[in-house]
């Protein structure tokens, strides 16, 4: 029976460019995760989009002096060429200023608010009479009254990292210049206090299979710290409007709205296709797994805030977003939301020993880096450095030796000169040995069937690790059976062997290529676009994976673009995840190179580009 499995992936802001910390922190661990559910022929739908509201991004566009539309659009197209450039294989891809965003942001409010889970209260916030408006936390800064840091943002000071009561501000001052000063403004509070207990249970349920760092980061924090209403509505013009009569000129506050982005992209990806209620398999339904990928920084969000918002929610959202008025099958009963099965939130990535900055210019930027690198290479080296229990760092030497050493000379090499080997000495076929299993013909030795039981085993190896979302161990077992392959060739070489007993030549490569088409398999979900070619190689007709494409979508707002993901030249249905069943004979395709070994110089030549 194929589980259904949603992978939901951190909102870019559409303020600055992804880095190499931001893939390998979210968007490539949910792509490794979602391709590998793929070949087991789950169910997977795999979403994010760009976070187009808040003050990061209207700071930006200020700064630029253009709309802010534009600066968001820019981000978000720029988003969606990298995401299809490093082939993270998003089913949606879209973004938080789309009208079906806005409906089921206003819907979750008005449930939480119906369900008893809202209140109002004023709170002073800084004012500018030149403006005419209240101006966001972001745009004000002064002294932090508790450690004196000079430049602490009204709501943050990210010198001693506490989060701060914007009226307390020693020496307020506004970025856009002009006086300040302090006014009373009324907002909605989530009462977070009420659904603590459900939270906790809900973060105990999960303890087992959760992270530790993700688990202190919440259940134990919430433990010792308790969970307080937080404010979800601010004084904004550009966002998603408050659904309610006398709250003009008031916005959801970005926190609230952007995670409900999860659920708003699923039912969007299902409007455009056949079934309008496809979501429903996903967020109605208790067995379906939900895997969140994030950075450190977001943990609190998704292990507290989100379930709090859904469980608050309840059966009332979908009433209230499909009433019975609705064309879609409208008046739904008991629609309960499932809740996230697990946050394998990452740690940080450096870059050569320092913290990654867009100011400083001190980043590999992931768009710039594959004009110069192939998308496997650099999926290689994020994944075997990827940030899973502590911050790791991305060393450009380190980089260069294990795309030559490991990515070339163990598995690319392995698969490239057995193929040759085999293309050149049996005419563009797979040896026609006999493998009749277990019957007396069966012409294979015990050195042959050694190996492939090895590798046979690598699939529940594997498996388990990318099941568990333990991907740097996963790879890590996936490269140990290459070496088992390198060594099996070594000790039978099939190079001296054909000269003298071309019989026992033919069983070696044959024994050597079932291996190498199951290894493909495994490392597909972690290479996806050489485990293709490599598919191609052995003369296959199906592919291993569907196809990425960039869709323009309408609706009241505008139109933006989504990056999809269509199953196309799989077979449905089908597991990959298993031990090939080479056939003796198979007409193979010219064989070529799957990796480029890179110069040594590359690594002052990257080192130079830093901080400029
Ligand atoms: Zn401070």
């Amino acid at each position: 029976m194929p589980e259904n499995i949603l992978i939901a992936i951190a909102w870019p802001y559409a303020n600055a460019e992804i880095h190499v910390g931001n893939i390998t922190g979210s968007h490539l661990p949910g792509d490794i995760v979602a391709r590998y559910h793929r070949l087991k022929g789950n169910k997977v739908l795999m979403v994010s989009g760009t976070d187009s509201h808040g003050t990061p991004v209207t700071l930006a566009a200020d700064k630029e002096g253009k709309p802010v539309e534009e600066v968001y659009k820019r981000y978000h197209d720029g988003f969606i060429e990298l995401f299809k450039g490093y082939g993270i294989s998003y089913d949606l891809f879209t973004t938080t200023h789309t009208d079906n965003h806005f409906k089921v942001s206003q819907s979750m409010f008005l449930a939480l608010k119906q369900n008893g889970y809202l209140f109002t209260q004023f709170s002073k916030q800084w004012y500018s009479p030149s403006s005419n408006r209240f101006l966001p936390d972001r745009y004000v800064e002064g002294t932090c009254y508790i450690c004196g840091f000079e430049n602490a943002r009204s709501d943050q000071c990210d010198n001693c990292g506490n989060v701060l009561e914007p009226e307390k501000l020693i020496n307020p001052r506004s970025k856009e210049g002009g006086a300040l000063e302090l006014r009373e403004t009324e907002h909605f509070y989530l009462d977070l206090s009420k659904l603590e207990p459900d939270v906790k249970q809900f973060l105990r349920e999960r303890a087992d299979h959760m992270r530790d760092t993700v688990i202190g980061e919440s259940l134990r924090k919430i433990e010792s710290e308790g969970l307080k209403p937080r404010s979800i509505t601010r004084d904004l013009d550009w966002g998603i409007p408050v659904p309610l009569e006398g709250w003009e000129g008031k916005r959801l506050y970005v926190w609230i709205e952007a995670v409900v982005g999860y659920l708003s992209a699923a039912i969007e990806w299902s409007r455009l296709g056949s079934e309008k209620e496809a979501w429903l398999e996903w967020w109605a339904n208790p067995e379906s797994k939900h895997f969140y990928f994030q950075g450190k920084d977001n943990i609190f969000f998704h292990t507290s805030m989100w379930p709090a918002e859904l469980m608050g929610a309840g059966e009332q959202f979908a009433e209230i977003f499909d009433p019975p008025s609705s064309p879609l099958q409208g008046g739904k009963r008991g629609v309960k939301l499932t809740l996230p099965y697990d946050v394998p939130a990452n740690q940080f990535m450096n870059l050569e020993g320092q913290k990654i900055s867009g100011s400083r210019n001190w980043g590999v930027w992931g768009r710039d880096a594959l004009t110069r690198y192939d998308p496997d290479a650099l999926r290689y080296y994020l994944t075997v450095n990827m940030p899973e229990a502590k911050d790791s760092d991305w060393n450009w030497a380190e980089f260069v030796a294990r795309n030559n050493n490991e990515l070339v000379a163990t598995w690319g090499n392995l698969a490239n000169r057995v193929l040759a080997f085999c293309y050149k000495n049996w005419e563009g076929h797979v040896p026609d040995v006999d493998v009749s299993f277990g019957s007396a013909q069966d012409a294979l030795r015990d050195t042959d069937r050694n190996l492939l039981a090895v590798i046979e085993n690598g699939f529940v190896t594997v498996g388990a690790e990318l099941e568990a979302v333990r991907l740097r161990s996963a790879l890590g077992e996936a490269m140990k059976l290459a070496t088992a392959v390198n060594q099996y060739l070594d000790v039978n070489a099939p190079w001296t062997a054909i000269k003298t007993d071309k019989a026992s030549a033919a069983l070696t490569v044959y024994t050597a290529l079932k291996a190498i088409d199951s290894l493909k398999v495994m490392f597909s979900p972690f290479l996806p676009f050489t485990s293709e070619k490599l598919h191609s190689f052995f003369g296959y007709e199906t592919t291993l994976f569907g196809e990425q494409y960039v869709e323009e979508i309408q609706d009241s707002l505008g139109t933006h673009l989504g990056l999809r993901y269509r199953a196309v030249g799989q077979i449905a249905n089908l597991s990959y995840w298993k031990p090939s069943d080479l056939k003796p004979g198979q007409k193979l395709n010219q064989p070529g190179p799957l990796f480029k070994k890179l110069e040594e110089s590359v690594i002052e030549e990257e080192r130079a580009r830093l901080g400029k």
